[in-house]
């Protein structure tokens, strides 16, 4: 399956995006490609591109289209089936991820789950009223909502990445750049019959559930013997 998460800052693209891929049959998996996280390693590993971009990350900016396409598309490419975590991000990188999928021929987006609904206020909390990232397995939690795993649990996610765009103001600025981009973005997925816009007010475990059920239940087993997807 070839999926994208998109939607505001905060409404659980990460979160879902990896409670999706865990919730399916094991030779289905999907590796997970998250921008932001590929960019936040550039980052901390001081490369040229890194430095380019640390800037736009750092005031909660977009980075340019074309440093993001060379980070994600030669991935792509080797990957048979992946979910995009806050990717593509703008109709630019939505053409040029098409593009790029067809010339290698790697067969287009299987469907596109854009999660909305949380009001700015619950958006804004939950980023930073408590959003803890991993630095060895990108897994995000939250202090209340999805504490992480306590020492007995054995579960150690070990330290938290500084995240410098957990802030209000660069908080604020992404808010701001995807309502900028999301009428366009959903209309370009929506025109394909690809987009599925999913609820993302309620708990975790509810969001899901709608999304799975969106995407037509791929952790059934009837999914595939009815060859619906992949
Ligand atoms: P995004 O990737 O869309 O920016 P995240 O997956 O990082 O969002 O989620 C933002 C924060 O909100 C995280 O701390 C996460 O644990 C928490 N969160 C995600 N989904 C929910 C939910 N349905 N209810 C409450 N908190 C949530």
């Amino acid at each position: 399956m070839r999926i994208a998460f998109i939607g505001p800052p905060g409404a659980g693209k990460s979160t879902q995006a990896k409670r999706v891929a865990r919730s399916l049959p094991s030779h289905n998996r999907s590796p997970r490609f998250s921008s932001g996280e590929l960019v936040r390693a550039e980052i901390e590993a001081g490369t040229e591109l890194g430095r380019e971009v640390a800037g736009y990350h750092e005031r909660g900016e977009r980075v340019p289209d074309e440093a993001i396409l060379s980070l994600l598309l030669p991935r792509l490419r080797r990957a048979g089936g992946f979910m995009l975590d806050n990717f593509p991000a703008t109709v630019g990188q939505a053409r040029a991820l098409d593009e790029d999928l067809e010339e290698n021929g790697a067969g287009g987006l299987t469907r596109v789950v854009c999660l909305e609904g949380p009001s700015d206020e619950d958006l804004v909390e939950r980023i930073l009223g408590g959003r803890r990232t991993s630095r060895a397995t990108g897994e995000v939690y939250h202090l209340e909502h999805d504490p992480p795993p306590r020492p007995e649990e054995r579960l150690d996610p070990g330290a938290f990445q500084e995240r410098d765009d957990d802030t209000g103001e660069a908080t604020r600025a992404h808010l701001e750049a995807w309502r900028r981009e999301a009428e366009a973005l959903k209309g370009h997925y929506g025109e394909r019959g690809l987009l599925e816009v999913v609820n993302a007010r309620g708990p975790m475990a509810e969001v899901t559930e709608a999304i799975l059920e969106a995407l037509g239940h791929p952790e059934r087993p009837e999914y595939y013997a009815s060859q619906r997807g992949i």
